[in-house]
């Protein structure tokens, strides 16, 4: 193993164990790094025991319910449901029925963050009007997030007096390249929930094999600035019939890599650390949340409205947490 990476992984894990944000070359350097090396092994162990420290062992579930299967004019080069690509057939939304029962199946199912995603245009006004009911229709510690289009400070207000304690967000990988946004429009949204008690959740994605170190870096520095309490790192799944869909999926020990390198870079600063989809071998370095979805999913072609995406469901994700060394809580740590 080049004496040079393991220099560099066991100063980052030092650093990370001390509480410090790791610099942006230290960060390309550990991206750099071959997944498949004695050295990319060493770094994922690296990052295992950071987790160890950080999240005491403790996972949790993502469990995401899309809530409108609906062309978006926004039309992302990476989306399923991008209008132009012309694979959303017959529209569907779920009704209030819908997700309630959903919300309840995923509380049985011991998740902690249950998130409300819709496409681009979804009337927020709705959304917020309908999270007190959900939270007066199913008892639980479960978290609600949203993840939604752009909004300002006065919604993301109305948001978290609604309940809502969570938001995904990000400036996703070549925003205004493969998608349609100015990334100024999505960083007002970042600024409207640091403005609010809403927390931030902001993965590194969707990443695929066309993306550089410097990219990825960038996109994790990012989530720091807006102060993401939760990061990681989420492939792009390749759709047919999108631009983006004969780019094949970035490899596993790949987006494993990714996220180990989240979790050194991040430290005690974003103690939740991502995967999606899920891999033992992520897991095994350091990611200790991973997600499960249902209803309508950007990654493929379709509505899932009884199983989950891929049949990857809570019980699996336990298992493999179980495997891994975690114990997946409904709660995080307090205090
Ligand atoms: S990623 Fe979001 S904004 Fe882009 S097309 Fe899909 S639903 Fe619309």
């Amino acid at each position: 193993m080049p004496v040079d990476s393991l220099a560099l992984v066991r100063k980052a894990k030092e650093e990370a164990l001390a509480g410090k944000l790791l610099d942006r070359d230290t960060i390309i350097a550990l991206l750099d790094i071959d997944p498949w090396s004695k050295a990319g092994e060493y770094l994922g162990q690296a990052a295992r025991e950071v987790a160890a420290a950080v999240c005491k062992n403790r996972a949790y579930l993502w469990a995401a319910i899309g809530l409108d299967f609906r062309a978006c004019p926004m039309s992302c080069n990476f989306c399923s449901l991008g209008e132009h690509w012309g694979l959303v057939g017959e529209e569907r939304e779920f009704s209030e029925t819908d997700i309630v029962r959903a919300v309840e199946e995923y509380v049985r199912d011991g998740v902690r963050w249950i998130v409300l995603r819709t496409t681009q245009f979804y009337d927020l006004e709705k959304l917020i009007e309908l999270v007190p009911r959900i939270r007066e229709t199913v008892p639980g510690s479960y978290q609600l997030v949203l993840n939604v289009g752009e909004f300002d400070a006065a919604v993301a207000a109305r948001m978290a007096r609604a309940g809502v304690e969570y938001v995904y967000h990000t400036v996703r990988l070549r925003e205004g390249i493969d998608t349609k946004f100015n990334p100024v429009e999505r960083m007002a949204t970042l600024r409207a929930v640091n403005s609010s008690p809403l927390q931030l959740v902001y993965l590194v994605e969707p990443v695929g094999v066309e993306h550089t170190n410097e990219e990825i870096a960038n996109a994790f520095l990012t989530a720091m600035q807006f102060g993401a309490v939760v990061t990681g790192a989420m492939a792009r799944v390749p759709v047919t019939g999108t631009p983006l869909g004969r780019l094949p999926v970035v490899a596993p020990e790949r987006l494993a890599q990714i996220a180990a390198v989240t979790r050194l870079a991040a430290g005690y600063r974003a103690p939740d650390i991502c995967v999606h989809p899920a891999s033992k071998l992520a897991l095994q370095w350091g990611a200790n949340v991973t997600v499960v979805e249902k209803g309508a999913i950007p990654r493929e072609a379709g509505c899932h409205t009884g199983s989950c995406w891929q049949g990857f469901d809570a019980a699996t994700a336990k298992e493999w947490f179980a495997a891994c060394g975690y114990r997946v809580y409904r709660e995080g740590i307090k205090g």
